[in-house]
């Protein structure tokens, strides 16, 4: 067994207390949504509910997959519910939210992945609260026709975001059933089908790769034409899960957002506590202000 890196001081966790923290929990229990910030265990939970951000998953929490660095159970999923778009929509409206993450867990399991799915989940979303911003992070449609992803693209979300994880060398160890290149190449052809939308990627450090490494998933997403990068700390969820290989230091990810911002990504987030959708939406409204 390798003995875990000590957590460093720059990781830290405030407890989830605030009421705007409760309201966001009481809201989201009421419409029986499932949340990544909870399935995952998120250490920005506290900061994220308290200001009214929530990622939502939708099409249940049994996942196809099994990433050696996620905790979402590995399974038979449940039938997909119909009226949890119409939940999800409720949900944001309620909430007032100005920016939306919408993700799932994978579902080989369905012909169209789930495509259909998100794309009503997006509609019901714009019906009832057409001011808020909406972005998918969505699993990879390795099994299904390309119709599936022009679904979801054509339902227009304002971000398409999926994460490449980590490194191509590190895919069979850490996203086994993925293909680094059939994710970079999904996300290119988004915009493809529709320059309109922002494409957004990210992976996590700490996995096993180096800088270089890293730079070269930089210089492949641009030539992918990704808009948006994040760059996080991986952190381990329980002792089962991959090993922390290293923690990164807050000057290395600085390094990282100069770098990135230098080969042309328009928003970029890297920081230690960075997750997809950290901050998703004060960056994105800033985006569109400037
Ligand atoms: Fe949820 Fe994302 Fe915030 Fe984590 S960073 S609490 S997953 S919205
Ligand atoms: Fe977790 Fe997504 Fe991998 Fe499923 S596909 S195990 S939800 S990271």
């Amino acid at each position: 067994d390798n003995p875990q890196p000590k957590k460093p001081s720059w990781i830290r966790v405030k407890a989830p207390t605030s009421e705007g923290y409760r309201e966001t929990r009481d809201i989201l229990r009421a419409g029986k949504l499932v949340t990544v910030c909870e399935e995952a265990g998120c250490p920005n939970v506290g900061e994220c509910w308290s200001a009214r951000h929530a990622t939502m998953m939708i099409m249940g929490d049994i996942c196809t997959r099994g990433c050696s660095f996620c905790n979402i159970a590995t399974g038979k999923p449940q039938a997909l519910d119909s009226f949890e778009p119409g939940r999800v929509a409720h949900a944001v409206a309620t909430l007032g939210l100005k920016h939306v993450v919408i993700t799932s867990v994978d579902r080989d399991d369905l012909e169209d992945g789930g495509a259909e799915h998100f794309a009503q989940t997006i509609r019901a979303i714009r019906h009832r609260a057409p001011g808020t911003t909406i972005e998918v992070l969505t699993p990879d449609f390795l099994k299904c026709a390309p119709a599936a992803l022009e679904t979801v693209v054509e339902a227009r979300p304002d971000v398409f975001n999926h994460n490449l994880e980590t490194v191509p060398g590190l895919y069979p160890t850490v996203r086994p059933g993925a293909r680094y290149f059939h994710s970079l190449r999904l996300l290119q052809r988004v915009k493809e089908l529709d320059s309109t939308l922002f494409t957004k990627s990210g992976i996590m450090v700490g996995l096993g790769e180096d800088r270089q490494g890293v730079g070269q998933v930089m210089d492949d997403m641009r030539a992918a034409d990704i808009d948006f990068l994040t760059i996080g700390q991986y952190l381990q969820p329980t002792p089962k899960h991959h090993a922390v290989e290293r923690f990164v230091t807050p000057e290395e990810f600085e390094g990282y957002s100069k770098a990135a911002y230098g080969k042309g990504f328009l928003m970029v987030s890297a920081t230690p506590l960075t997750r997809s959708s950290y901050h998703a939406g004060a960056d994105f409204a800033r985006l569109r202000a400037a």
